[in-house]
């Protein structure tokens, strides 16, 4: 029989569970039959194709011809090592793409999704894969449905089914068994799929079906692969890479032709020239390093709690100039106390005030300095037990690896029945009294929920939320004991009472209640009462306010963003004067004009109005995700990059919409995760600054090893100019091997050091990168091939002519001995000088405008791994007899080292004096701004 038409008891029995679930055993074993609960995913491209495609790219391309064409030039020794070198260079670039793919995929797998189910009898998180047939999901909203299940329990439950019908309303789902004659299967109403999320409402279902047995899994076109994009930057490096890979061909062919026209050379040599300036200019490992550097980023930002989803997030992030947060559980802590509570008509005013910290239940009500009792039937008690029957949070007592009480649930609500338990009230046994029928859940547009229970021959209701939505449903307020009409200016005396506690930053919260006449009968079947019948001719108890600290490291963060130049907007569901006092308390907002935009007010404002409002300092309270929506639109359409955080499902849009979507880990729905870029995995606002700083370093260590690589293709390039200008009669300082050796052999390592260096300082004291701006800039060419480069050709010639110098040619600049062992230890001294110049730069490149001594010296092991490695290269290269053979050098006495080493610091200190310069520039230009 199918499952939708079984009576709920029988559902069960045929799938061997019941309402409290499988036994963890059972689950366990089911898995091994039923397998993990999985899509298997086709189309991922297998290794093999990835690997040979690093030898098939343009470059890779051109290395080939380039060793064919030195093998017809007869130069076997040199195609051989050309080819060997695009063989180690693909096989690098290879392991590069592959690390950075493993460490995305233990990203994937830290977002992998979960699933709440009943097992042994309790509500309990596990693994969505881990799911079999039996087990019984809970859901709420925001939930993704992760199996295909049979309804055995729903409150106004509603589904988007839109991932399998592609029909973006939501449906309602219920639990009764119904005969489906005539329906096609996903319009059943007791059964839900796999893929589909909750838009609405409570449920439970026992799953029938699980992995590629569900709807979702037999839908083949669901089945592809991932999409493996290219990030914008990464384009870009690839872009780079081409355009400097056709001009270094086309003056490869000038160079060819300039030597066997002015030079004279024989067409080999002139081949020979030609190859050489290719494979100078060309920077083979630069789009690996690129990707693994990205990689690396994203690994850091999730050692600091934030996960990124996609390479281009790590960019995007570090241009982000507009941060709209939350404020709850984002810029606070979501550990919500009871402070006051307010009964109407109450003496002194009518405020009492709650004693104790955090969920443990060990505190007092006072009024002045007694102590209140809370008596059955007074108006403290029904207020606490209204608000404390109106839950679904529970607390947790100390014990099981608890050093404390905590809540399990809305924090809000965890409160409350803090607060009823410090007064006394056995909740537990007040709810087996009045036991719940139903639910009208809380959502962010309502901001109020109410339950309706089983009174005594009567139906109750009880409702709490914001002050202003709870007065709408009420006519009658508790008075000393009293019921008496709600005129007007007992709502003005309500919410003047409210704003005086949200002036104190507390958070305000309404109670009311009602008793019908009837029976459960009522709320169900056909004629069954509306929200709108049930939350309506209500008496309001009083009011409750809740202190929710802010965290205590948002201060700082907060300040950061005003260093990196980066907006913070705070858009919350909360009332406007409780918002207000926490954005100063942190200082979000400082101005004394500040604005305070109520989601009433956004609605009565035109494009035009927003713009102005979002120019100067402002937040928005009250609002609803569909004003985020907007808020953001705005943002981006004044050329804003806007990160924007949530946590519902509604978020969604918003956080799709934005440049950098950002979901909660701890407390969003599974829903505004998939549509996140980041998940923060601590639901914390410091974190979004941190990744930031993430985005920004990564984006400069990109920039760093370009410079570093761009650099040393100058000294590479020198020597044959030198050579064809001067007719031959300058000795080529370094051949294609030696080109070769550095860009593959001693470069490469140190670079990717680069791309592992931390954030320098002051890097959160500029303005956000526009994300038109590029990597390669007019700025960076000049840094490295007018600059730095020149000053290493400098060395590199001297290097080379101080061997001639000293073995017996002093002084002599032109027709030195072009072959032989002198000639050889020649060509190894400025292979060598090279490298060592090259430490200096490395070092150099570290920062880009404060000093390099101002960041501590072994802060980077790789950077460190990267120098032994290149000096390793370089002493196998000159010293030893087998590599001199293939590289084609000859050794030099050791001391020559300390010449070379001498050298080294050329770079660092040079590009010391151009950052001095560039900070100096930078103050005159700041003060004659704010003179
Ligand atoms: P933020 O948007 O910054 O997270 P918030 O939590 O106040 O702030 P919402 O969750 O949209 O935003 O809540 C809006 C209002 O609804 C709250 O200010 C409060 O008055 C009320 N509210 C919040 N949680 C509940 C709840 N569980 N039951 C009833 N009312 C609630």
């Amino acid at each position: 029989m199918p499952v939708e038409t079984l009576p709920v008891a029988e559902v069960c029995r045929s799938l061997g569970s019941g309402l409290g679930g499988l036994s963890a055993h059972e689950a366990g074993a089911r898995l091994v039959r039923f397998g993990p609960n999985a899509i298997a995913v086709a189309g991922k491209r297998s290794l093999l194709p990835k690997f040979l495609a690093n030898f098939t790219h343009l470059m890779a391309l051109l290395l080939w011809i380039a060793g064919v064409v030195a093998f017809f030039a007869r130069m076997p020794q040199l195609a051989a090592s050309i080819w060997a070198v695009n063989v180690i260079n693909g096989t690098f670039s290879f392991w590069q793409e592959y690390k950075a793919e493993k460490a995305t995929e233990a990203m994937r797998r830290l977002l992998d999704e979960k699933a709440i189910v009943v097992r042994d009898g309790v509500v309990l998180q596990v693994e969505s894969i881990s799911i079999v047939p039996g087990d019984v999901l809970v859901l709420g909203e925001g939930c993704r449905v992760c199996a295909d299940a049979r309804l055995i329990e729903s409150a106004d439950l509603r589904l988007d089914q839109s991932n399998l019908t592609g029909e973006s309303r939501s449906v309602l789902k219920t639990h009764g068994e119904v005969s489906c004659r005539g329906m096609s299967r996903l319009e059943i109403p007791n059964v839900i799929f796999a893929g589909t999320s909750v838009v609405s409402g409570t449920g439970k279902g026992v799953v029938h079906a699980t992995g590629m047995d569900t709807e979702f899994g037999k839908i083949a076109g669901f089945t592809q692969g991932i999409a493996e994009e290219l990030c914008p930057l990464q384009r870009e490096m690839r872009r780079v890479t081409r355009v400097v890979t056709v001009i270094a061909v086309c003056s490869g062919c000038v160079f060819f032709l300039l030597a066997v026209t002015m030079a004279g050379l024989s067409w080999a040599a002139g081949i020979l020239f030609g190859l050489g300036m290719v494979v100078a200019f060309v920077p083979e490992g630069l789009l690996p390093t690129v990707t693994l550097s990205l990689a690396m980023g994203v690994q850091r930002m999730a050692r600091r709690n934030a996960l990124v989803k996609r390479l281009s997030a790590v960019e995007t992030l570090g241009c982000a100039s507009v941060i709209c947060t939350d404020k709850t559980g984002t810029l606070t802590q979501n550990e919500m106390t009871v402070r006051e509570i307010w009964l109407p008509g109450a003496p002194d005013g009518g405020s009492l005030r709650v004693t104790g910290a955090g969920y443990a239940p060990d505190g007092v009500m006072r009024r002045g300095g007694e102590v209140v009792a809370a008596s059955p039937g007074g108006g403290l008690h029904g207020l606490l037990v209204s608000a404390g029957l109106c839950t679904n949070a529970r607390l947790q007592p100390p014990g099981d690896g608890r050093s404390r009480w905590t809540a399990v649930g809305d924090p809000t609500e965890a409160a409350l029945r803090v607060a009823a338990l410090k007064a006394g009230i056995d909740l537990a046994t007040e709810e087996q009294g009045s036991p719940r029928l139903r639910e009208l859940p809380f959502d962010s547009r309502r901001r109020r929920m109410s339950t309706v229970h089983r009174g005594d021959g009567e139906i109750l209701v009880h409702a709490k939320g914001a002050p202003r939505e709870i007065l709408e449903l009420c006519d009658r307020m508790l008075m000393n004991g009293v019921e008496q009409p709600l005129d007007e200016s007992a709502r003005v005396r309500v919410m003047a009472v409210t704003d005086g506690y949200a002036r104190s930053g507390l958070r305000v919260l309404g109670v009311a209640r009602r008793a019908m006449r009837g029976d459960g009968a009522m709320l169900d079947g056909p004629g069954r009462l509306s929200t709108g019948d049930i939350e309506t001719a209500m008496t309001f108890l009083g009011l409750m306010a809740m202190m929710d600290p802010p965290r205590p490291e948002v201060q700082e963060a907060v300040a950061t963003c005003r260093r990196a130049g980066i907006r913070i907007i705070m858009i919350t569901g909360d009332y406007g004067l409780t918002a207000e006092s926490v954005a100063r308390r942190i200082g979000v907002i400082r101005d004394g004009r500040a604005r305070i935009v109520s989601g009433a007010d956004l609605d009565t404002m035109d494009e035009g109005a927003l713009d102005e409002a979002l120019s100067g300092e402002v937040i928005f309270a009250r609002a609803t995700p569909e004003h985020k929506l907007r808020i953001v639109a705005a943002l981006q359409r004044t050329g804003h990059v806007v990160a924007v955080t949530g946590d519902g499902v509604n978020d969604a849009p918003a956080i799709k919409k934005a440049d950098i979507g950002i979901a909660m880990g701890v407390s969003g729905t599974d829903v505004a995760k998939e549509a996140a870029d980041v998940i923060l995995t601590d639901d914390n606002f410091a974190t979004i600054v941190s990744a930031i700083e993430e985005g920004r370093a990564v984006f400069a260590n990109i920039k760093k090893f370009t410079t570093y690589i761009f650099t040393s293709n100058t000294p590479e390039a020198v020597p044959f100019i030198l050579f064809a200008l001067s007719g031959g009669r300058i000795p080529l300082a370094l051949n294609v091997m030696h080109i070769l050796a550095v860009d593959l052999g001693t470069d490469l390592l140190p670079a990717l050091g680069l791309g592992a260096e931390k954030a320098e300082p002051g890097l959160m004291d500029r303005p956000p990168r526009s994300p038109r701006d590029h990597v390669i800039t007019p700025g960076l060419l000049v840094r490295a091939y007018l600059f730095l480069g020149p000053l290493q050709s400098l060395a590199v010639m001297t290097a080379f002519y101080f061997l001639y110098w000293t073995n017996g040619h002093w002084g002599e600049w032109l027709d030195l001995p072009s072959s032989g062992p002198l000639y050889e230890s020649a060509t190894a001294m400025a292979l060598a000088c090279v490298v060592t110049t090259q430490i200096g730069n490395l070092f150099a490149q570290r920062t880009e405008r404060v000093s390099s001594f101002q960041v501590p010296a072994f802060g980077n092991r790789f950077l460190w791994l990267g120098v032994a490695s290149e000096l390793a290269v370089i002493a196998v290269i000159v010293h030893w007899p087998s590599a001199q053979r293939v590289v084609g050098t000859g050794s030099f006495a050791l001391f020559n080292w300390v010449f070379l080493f001498a050298w080294a610091p050329l770079l660092l200190l040079a590009d010391e004096v151009r950052k001095w310069m560039l900070r100096r520039m930078e103050k005159t230009k700041h003060t004659g701004v704010s003179s």
